[in-house]
């Protein structure tokens, strides 16, 4: 394994930096977590920039009109970001990530047209639709029904945990198609227009008051026939093909900005003269550097044998459970700060209390850390199955 930057890599990371140094700043100040209507804009305004600049779809091939980087650019791609500050990929996630990859590869040619041009200059925001009331970490129990009319499915049923569904155009849908199936086979992969008749957007609040989350009703939603990505009853299949682009940097972004957390927060020790998280603080410190270089390894693995490395869980729980030690150890700097929800004297509480609250879930969403835990034991470890 070859931790340094062969030639065309340097080059990509140092045309990137000069190129990130001038648009950064251009795009101007984050708008504030609760305008929804801004943040949209301000996330699809930098991907756009992406797009002009030639960096969207950094992981996308370049058929599909995305960047082909390799996966060692990628990890470049996503140090550089986080080194410049850059907006992170936000109401573009769901596209980007699954819906544009998903149809890339098992979508018709129409699909493709309609979609994916559109994601990558930041035109269509996407949600995931696949979680249900009764279907989380057992997502295979999903009920929403979908039944064949004519050139329409006819959908009823109920999602939960739908992140940016009130501002997005499209979501990529989990129903059940033959509920007599087994329940792996019974399952299609549709895309929902957001504004179809019958189906109303819930906002779910959040402990911060902010509603990223939603519950979606569908009372009898028309979904036309050629909106099915794949064939029916074979959306089991279809939801897992998304996963072949990740293939072990999907947390590369984030660890390089918890390491960058971790210098922050030793900052603001410094400048208070204060010792007592001190080991702690090194302890964080030494977990995140571990941790990108674990990412280091699987991606060169995979680049190697060409299939996902296994190390995905471990490094998904590792991450997590060191973000939110991260952040409890944010809210015990801030000490009787924190009862002061704006920021006091340059101390940016407002913002170490959104990542205290926010971390909170990272050990839930993407999979839980107990089932991590169990795909661990039978996957890596080679533990009996648990029943
Ligand atoms: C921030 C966030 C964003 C999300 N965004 C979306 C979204 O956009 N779209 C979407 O569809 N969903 C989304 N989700 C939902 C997410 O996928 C589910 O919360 C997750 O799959 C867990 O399901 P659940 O909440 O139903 O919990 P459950 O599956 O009911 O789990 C409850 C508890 O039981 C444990 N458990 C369950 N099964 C096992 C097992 N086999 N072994 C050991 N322990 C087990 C779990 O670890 C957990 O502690 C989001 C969730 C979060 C937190």
């Amino acid at each position: 394994m070859n931790l340094r930057d062969s030639a065309s890599e340097e080059r990509f990371r140092s045309g990137l930096r000069t190129w990130l140094a001038s648009a950064v700043p251009a795009h101007g100040e984050r708008p504030h977590s609760a305008d929804w209507p801004t943040r949209r804009e301000y996330d699809t305004g930098w991907q756009r920039r992406l797009h002009e600049a030639g960096y969207a779809g950094v992981s996308w091939p370049a058929e599909h009109g995305g960047r082909g980087a390799s996966l060692l650019e990628q990890l470049v791609y996503y140090e550089e970001t986080a080194r410049a500050g850059a907006p992170d990929i936000g109401v573009n996630f769901v596209g980007l990530m699954h819906g544009g990859p998903t149809i890339a590869v098992e979508g018709t040619h129409e699909q493709k047209e309609r979609h994916l041009a559109g994601i990558l200059r930041g035109d269509q925001v996407w949600c995931q639709g696949f979680s249900e009331p009764e279907a989380g970490s057992d997502l295979a129990s999903l009920r929403a029904r979908a039944v064949r009319d004519g050139d329409s499915y006819v959908v009823t049923g109920r999602k939960i945990w739908t992140t940016y569904a009130h501002i997005a155009d499209y979501c990529e849908l989990l129903v059940r198609t033959d509920p007599d199936a087994p329940r792996h086979a019974g399952i299609t992969w549709l895309v929902l227009p957001m504004d179809s008749p019958g189906l109303e957007i819930r906002p779910l609040d959040t402990i911060e008051g902010e509603s990223e989350f939603n519950e979606l009703f569908l009372d009898e939603v028309r979904v036309p026939v050629d909106h099915r990505v794949g064939a029916e009853n074979d959306g089991w299949r279809v939801a897992g093909v998304t996963l072949r682009f990740e293939r072990g940097t999907a947390y590369a972004g984030m660890i390089v900005e918890l390491a960058q957390g971790i210098r922050r927060m030793a900052r603001i020790c410094r400048d208070l003269g204060e010792r007592e998280l001190a080991r702690d603080l090194g302890r964080l410190q030494a977990e995140a550097d571990a941790l990108w270089a674990m990412v280091k390894l699987s991606v060169c693995e995979s680049d190697r044998s060409g299939v996902p490395a296994i190390a995905g869980s471990a490094i998904k729980l590792a991450y997590t459970e060191a973000y939110q030690r991260t952040h409890e150890l944010g809210l015990r700097l801030l000490g009787r700060r924190a009862l002061c929800r704006g920021d006091l004297r340059g101390f940016p509480t407002r913002a170490m209390l959104h990542d205290y609250f926010w971390s909170i879930q990272t050990t839930i969403s993407g999979g839980t850390s107990q089932v991590q835990r169990d795909i661990i034991a039978e996957r890596i470890l080679g533990l009996p199955r648990d029943r």
